[in-house]
């Protein structure tokens, strides 16, 4: 059975082009109706709580401008999500008080928490990456959830600047909160010049599986995914990847760009290998367009939401017997 809503760029995407229309996430329908639906793609167009370059709040809006390349079927993989789930653009999480960090990021957590409570897994667009705290305290309040962390850093920091809510350390927040179970947890892709040898001390000294980018190469991806999967387990799991994880190469339209880093066919396969998990929702973060006018960050962000689509809506189809 089939399960598209009602909606005719996307039952068949090859009558209309797709250069044409008002662009939402993957050329889905827009609703603000949360009801019947499976799983909900959201932008959140924050960047308060960048450390260096900003501009992701720019991400959603150009994400979903690449996302019209995005097509049914995963080639690699089979997966045809919206044969699977009803899947919608749910819009934005934006902010009416953007300059406020900490009460954007309650404002962004009651976006999430409504999403949570209509029953609708989430995939969402940032934003920089303190977005993903106000989005675990939605999604993990009943329990903590495991991890797939992608990323050159790994967002486990300090306070920095007088802030504890900086894109640099919601995962240690989200540790201290109860909502992220750091012995499930996998930090994939991390490397770079620091400026403190004890940088990432709260991720190893807390049980944290941290994966450095050498590591990664030397063993590949495959033995990487193996191994974070066997580590999640079955238990609920988010998954989040931040561009930065991969090579500037590859995504240059970034805050804090690490040379050094993944390719995008490397992200794929783990990304893909993620299937059969218990996954609860994902995030794309730190694409930040102003700094690459061609589109090509943007397009891998897109990329990867599509990837994440694919093993979710699998995830979540299994989960409700369809
Ligand atoms: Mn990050
Ligand atoms: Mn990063």
């Amino acid at each position: 059975m089939h399960r598209t809503l009602s909606y005719p760029e996307l039952a068949n995407p090859m009558v209309r082009p797709r250069f044409t229309g008002i662009p939402t996430f993957m050329r889905l329908p827009y609703v603000e109706d949360l009801a019947g639906l499976d799983i909900g793609l959201v932008g959140v167009p924050f960047d308060g709580g960048v450390t260096n370059r900003p501009g992701a709040r720019h991400g959603p809006r150009e994400i979903r401008n690449q996302s019209s390349l995005m097509r049914r079927i995963n080639q690699a993989s089979g997966i045809e999500p919206y044969a699977l789930c009803r899947i919608a653009d749910i819009g934005d999480a934006w902010v009416e008080k953007p300059f406020e960090l900490a009460t954007a990021h309650r404002e962004i957590e009651g976006v999430f928490t409504a999403i949570h409570a209509a029953g609708v897994v989430p995939i969402a667009a940032g934003g920089d990456h303190s977005v993903t705290l106000p989005i675990l305290r939605a999604l993990a309040r009943s329990r903590p959830v495991g991890m797939v962390h992608f990323d050159a850093h790994c967002d486990t920091g300090d306070d920095y600047l007088g802030s504890k809510f900086h894109h640099g350390a919601p995962f240690r927040r989200a540790v201290e909160e109860g909502l992220l179970d750091p012995k499930r947890t996998v930090q994939i892709g991390i490397r770079g010049p620091i400026n403190d040898r004890d940088q990432w001390r709260f991720s190893y000294d807390s049980g944290m599986r941290v994966v450095p980018m050498d590591e990664l190469y030397d063993k590949g991806p495959h033995a990487v995914i193996d191994e974070a999967r066997a580590i999640v387990g079955n238990g609920p799991t988010y998954v989040s990847f931040d561009v930065d994880g991969l090579d500037p190469a590859f995504a240059p339209g970034t805050g804090t760009p690490e040379c050094g880093g993944m390719a995008v066919i490397e992200a794929q396969i783990m990304v893909r290998k993620l299937r059969g998990l218990n996954l609860v929702g994902a995030d794309v973060v730190e694409v930040a367009p102003p700094f690459d006018p061609s589109g090509a960050t943007a397009l891998v962000g897109a990329t990867m939401m599509f990837e994440l689509l694919c093993v979710i809506a699998e995830a979540v189809a299994q989960r409700k017997g369809k």
